[in-house]
C-alpha cells in the first residue's frame, strides 16, 4: 500500500481528524493507497497557508520571476512524467503510453502561461475630461480553489493551475477521491522547482472536503472540472458568497459524419471519439449520427473494429483499451446499457465485462455500440462516461443540427465532410464550446476549451483562461485645482 499525506505550508500533514480513506487499483480491483481525509479543520489549515503565501513572498515576487518558476515546474513535470504517469494509471486504469504523453505535454501549458505572467497589462482610459488621469491596474484575486476529477488528473490540474498561478493566485487543489496521488507529487515538484511554500497546496479527500474549500471565506475563486450535477451545487455554494466559479462539465457530444468522407477516415475518427481513454473523457464522441448512404458500410467496420480493440492491463504496450476506473463506474456502464436495450435499442456489439488473465480483478468492460436509440432516451440524453457509443442515422443538414443541439450539454462535436463550405457553416450551428473538423479529441494550450449550455461555464487554455483569474481595478486622479460641486456626480 502507498500512503500519503495532505501538502501544504510546503510539507506533509496528517488530517487533522486522524481519518484516512483508500483507492483501489481498477487494473486489479486491489487496494492501492490510503490518503488523508481532509475536512472543514484541514482547509482552513491549508487556506491561511495560501493567504499568507498570496500576501507575503508570492505577491511581492516580479512578474517575469514568476512566470520563470512556472516554467521551471513545467520542466520538473517533465523530467518526472513517467514516475506521475504511473501514479495515474495506477489509480485510474489510462493507457501509461497516453498518460506519459499527456504529462509531457504539460511543459508546453506552464511555459505559455509562464509566458504570460509578465504580460499582464491595464490601460490607460481615454477620458473627455482631460483633467483626469484613469488608468486599470490587473491583479490577482488571492487563494483559488481547484477541484478536478479523476479521468485526466494531471493533465486537467495542471491546465487549471497554470493561467491562476501565472495571474498572481496561490491555490489549493482537491484532486478526486479516486486519483489522489499525482497532485501531491506536483506540490512538491513545485516546492523543488523553487515556488514559495504555500503556494500549490493539496488537501486529499471526498465530496465533503471540496465542499469545505467551495464554502471556506479566504477561497476567492473556484476552478471546477467534473460532472454538472456537482458543477451545479458549487456554484450554487459559491453564489452564497458571490464567488466566481469556472465550471468544465460533462457533455453528450455529437459525432457526425457524412456521406462524402472517407471511410476508412470515417471509421477512425469514430473510435478515437469513443473508446479512446475508455469513454472516460468529457469530449467522448458518444452520439455519433452517419448519414444514412454510408450508414450500414461503417457500422459494419466500426462494429468490426470495437470487437479487436486489446482490452487489458494499461501498463502493457499492446492494450488499446485499459479498464473502467472504478467499479461504480463499470456498474453505471452496465446498467445504462440494459436500460438503453430496455428502451429498444439494439446492442450492436459489447455490453458485458472483459476477464482479462492475470488482471481477474479488474474492472474491465467491452467497447459497446448501440443503434436505434430514441432521440429523447437517457442514452441519447445522458453522459455514460464510459466505453458506450450511440450510432444514428440522418439524411437531413437541418435534422442532423437539431439532433446535435438536442441534449442539456454542449461541450464538443465533430464533423466530418469533405464538403469545407458545409463543415464551417454547421460548426457556427453547433452549440458546443468546441468543433473539431476532420478530427477529433485535439486539444493545445493556446486554444480556448470550454462548455456551453450545461457543459460548462468560463474557459480554460488560451489568454482568456488568465483573465479569470484576474479583477480590474480603476484607478481614478484629478490632476486639475478646480473644486468640484460635492452635490453632483462627475460624469
Ligand atoms: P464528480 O463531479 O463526481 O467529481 C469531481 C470532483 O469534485 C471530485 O474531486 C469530487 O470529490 C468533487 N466533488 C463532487 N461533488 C462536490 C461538491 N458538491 N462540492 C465540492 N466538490 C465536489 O466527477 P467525476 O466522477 O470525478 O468525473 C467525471 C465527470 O467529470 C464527468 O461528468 C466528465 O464529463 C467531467 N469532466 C469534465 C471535463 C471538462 O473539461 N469539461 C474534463 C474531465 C471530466
Amino acid at each position: 500500500m502507498h500512503t500519503f499525506l495532505n501538502y501544504y505550508d510546503g510539507r506533509d500533514v496528517a488530517a487533522l481528524s486522524g481519518g484516512v480513506f483508500e483507492t483501489i487499483n481498477p487494473t486489479t480491483g486491489q487496494p492501492w493507497g490510503i490518503f488523508a481525509l481532509s475536512a472543514a479543520a484541514d482547509v482552513d489549515a491549508a487556506a491561511r497557508a495560501a493567504d499568507l503565501a498570496f500576501n507575503g513572498e508570492w505577491g511581492r515576487i516580479s512578474h517575469t520571476r514568476r512566470g520563470r518558476l512556472l516554467m521551471q515546474l513545467g520542466d520538473r513535470i517533465w523530467e518526472n512524467a513517467e514516475r506521475l504517469a504511473a501514479l495515474d494509471t495506477a489509480q485510474n486504469g489510462k493507457i501509461y503510453v497516453e498518460v506519459v504523453a499527456q504529462i509531457k505535454a504539460m511543459r508546453d501549458w506552464m511555459y505559455y502561461y509562464g509566458g504570460l505572467a509578465d504580460k499582464i497589462e491595464g490601460a490607460v482610459i481615454p477620458l473627455d475630461q482631460t483633467s483626469v488621469l484613469n488608468y486599470t491596474l490587473r491583479e490577482a484575486l488571492g487563494v483559488v480553489g481547484v477541484i478536478v476529477p479523476w479521468n485526466s488528473p494531471i493533465f486537467l490540474t495542471v491546465m487549471s493551475i497554470a493561467p491562476a498561478l501565472a495571474a498572481g493566485n496561490t491555490v489549493i487543489i482537491k484532486p478526486s477521491e479516486v486519483t489522489s496521488a499525482s497532485a501531491i507529487e506536483l506540490a512538491k515538484l513545485a516546492i523543488e522547482a523553487g515556488l514559495p511554500k504555500g503556494v500549490l497546496n493539496v488537501l486529499t479527500g471526498l465530496r465533503e472536503a471540496g465542499e469545505a474549500l467551495v464554502a471556506h471565506p479566504a477561497v476567492q475563486k473556484i476552478c471546477f472540472t467534473g460532472s454538472d450535477a456537482a458543477g451545479r451545487a458549487i456554484a450554487a455554494r459559491a453564489g452564497e458568497r458571490l464567488v466566481s466559479c469556472t465550471l468544465e462539465l460533462g457533455g453528450k457530444s455529437p459525432n457526425i459524419f457524412f456521406e462524402d468522407i472517407d471511410l476508412d477516415q470515417a471509421e477512425t475518427g469514430v473510435l478515437a471519439g469513443i473508446f479512446a481513454a475508455t469513454g472516460q473523457t468529457c469530449i467522448a464522441g458518444s452520439r455519433a449520427y452517419v448519414h444514412t448512404s454510408i450508414y450500414e458500410a461503417l457500422v459494419e467496420r466500426v462494429v468490426k473494429r470495437a470487437r479487436a480493440i486489446r482490452v487489458g492491463d494499461p501498463m502493457a504496450s499492446h492494450t488499446q483499451m485499459g479498464p473502467v476506473s472504478t467499479e461504480a463506474q463499470l456498474r453505471k456502464d452496465e446498467t445504462m446499457v440494459q436500460r438503453a436495450i430496455d428502451d429498444g435499442a439494439e446492442l450492436l456489439c459489447g455490453g458485458d465485462r472483459v476477464t482479462v488473465p492475470g488482471c481477474e480483478g479488474g474492472f474491465f468492460y467491452q467497447p459497446t455500440i448501440l443503434q436505434n436509440s430514441a432521440p429523447s432516451s437517457e442514452l441519447m440524453q445522458q453522459e455514460v462516461f464510459g466505453p458506450v457509443l450511440a450510432i444514428t442515422p440522418f439524411s437531413d443538414e437541418d435534422d442532423i443540427v437539431a439532433m446535435a443541439n438536442g441534449t442539456i450539454y454542449g461541450l464538443g462535436a465533430g464533423i466530418w465532410t469533405r464538403d469545407i463550405k458545409r463543415a464551417h457553416q454547421l460548426a457556427r450551428r453547433i452549440k458546443a464550446g468546441t468543433v473539431w473538423i476532420n478530427t477529433y479529441r485535439a486539444m493545445n494550450y493556446a486554444s480556448p476549451f470550454g462548455g456551453m449550455k450545461a457543459s460548462g461555464i468560463g474557459r480554460q487554455n488560451g489568454i482568456e483562461a488568465i483573465n479569470q483569474y484576474l479583477q480590474t481595478k480603476s484607478v481614478w486622479c484629478e490632476l486639475g485645482e478646480t473644486i468640484a460641486d460635492p452635490f453632483i456626480m462627475k460624469v
